[in-house]
């Protein structure tokens, strides 16, 4: 059972004055009235009621997710701050939880989401390569994500950065650079998304005139296998990897491009256990002629061990004919630890 539980509250940017590639808020918008107080008080309700008898759940969190909660003009954050202290002080929930851009962070923003006890604050980076900023006109650049960053450190909140994979102009290396220059800020929290291209975006029209072509997906997951194990290793807790369909806020939304997957983490995770295996594997067919191996993971990690749909096991049954391949399970060994033995 899960412990921790988030009421996501969507508040779109409306009249938002940046142009990101990416982004089809404005379209969004465009077509849906603003959010009433009214409707985040039901939805918070309407969350609450289902969260009522959850057995273990420790903390749950009002989350303000969107375009940008500290863009939108400060009374209207007000009135939907106002309310979710109200939540906060009667104990019905425990935090809460906001994103934004790093450019609308200031020292007034901070003290007036210190005000309405605001606990976190994630920031929508995406990149912190100069070029793929520009390419997808986020309006900002790296070094304002630097000072927000530490700003919101600083004054207590609990930080996010959000990066995005596969954007215009970006490469494996810029999104390891990406990652490091991440951990070097040392968030509590990540998000990694892959970049979906979605309709009514610059990005999309970009795509269908041919000129941004996304990544294959392996190498999508191969970028963000890594940036993961970068985050992970630094004690950065990746709670999110890939959008919920749900997220894409309007169901009829088609991915162009293959970018759409419903199950990125698990493949990210398959793909890391794939390849910590592997050199395993390397490493004990140089000193042995070993024809029966074994691989192992605890109950919990098996299902990243043989991969999305089976496709560890198929990989390795394809790659390696001449051996005969076992997936076992082994308790004794820690989430996320993968090893390979030979059998006699
Ligand atoms: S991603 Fe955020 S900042 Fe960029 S255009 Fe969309 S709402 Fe505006």
């Amino acid at each position: 059972m899960k412990r921790h539980a988030i009421i996501p509250i969507f508040i779109p940017h409306r009249g938002c004055p940046n142009d990101c590639v990416f982004c089809n808020q404005r379209k969004i918008t465009a077509s849906s009235g603003p959010v009433t107080k009214e409707e985040v008080r039901e939805k918070i309700d309407l969350w609450l009621s289902t969260l009522t008898d959850r057995p273990g759940l420790e903390t749950v969190e009002i989350a303000f997710y969107g375009g940008s909660f500290t863009g939108i003009p400060v009374e209207e954050q007000n009135d939907f701050l106002t309310i979710a202290k109200e939540y906060k002080d009667r104990g019905l929930v425990q935090k809460i939880h906001l994103s934004t851009r790093p450019d609308y962070i200031d020292e007034m923003i901070l003290n007036n989401l210190k005000r309405f006890s605001v606990d976190v604050i994630e920031l929508g980076v995406q990149s912190f390569d100069e070029d793929v900023l520009k390419a997808s006109r986020r309006g900002h650049d790296a070094a304002v994500v630097e000072r927000s960053a530490k700003m919101i450190k600083e004054r207590g909140f609990t930080l996010g950065i959000q990066l995005m994979i596969g954007l215009p102009g970006d490469s494996y290396e810029s999104c390891i650079t990406s990652a490091v220059k991440t951990t070097e800020l040392k968030p509590d929290i990540a998000r990694l998304y892959p970049t979906v291209i979605i309709r009514d975006t610059e990005l999309y029209d970009m795509w269908e005139r041919g000129e941004h072509r996304p990544p294959e997906q392996e190498e999508i997951v191969r970028r963000t296998a890594h940036m993961y194990r970068i985050l992970t290793r630094a004690g950065i807790n990746v709670i999110r990897v890939g959008l919920k369909r749900s997220d894409l806020i309007n169901d009829a939304v088609d991915a162009a491009g293959g970018t759409y997957h419903p199950a990125v983490r698990q493949l990210v995770c398959g793909y890391l256990a794939r390849e910590t295996l592997e050199q395993q594997l390397a490493e004990i067919r140089k000193r042995s002629d070993c024809r029966r191996i074994s691989f192992y993971a605890n109950g919990r990690s098996m299902s990243d061990m043989i991969g999305w749909q089976g496709e560890n096991k198929t990989y390795f049954k394809e790659t390696y004919p001449q051996l005969s391949l076992r997936f076992e399970k082994d308790d004794s060994l820690a989430d996320d630890q993968y090893v390979c033995r030979e059998k006699e």
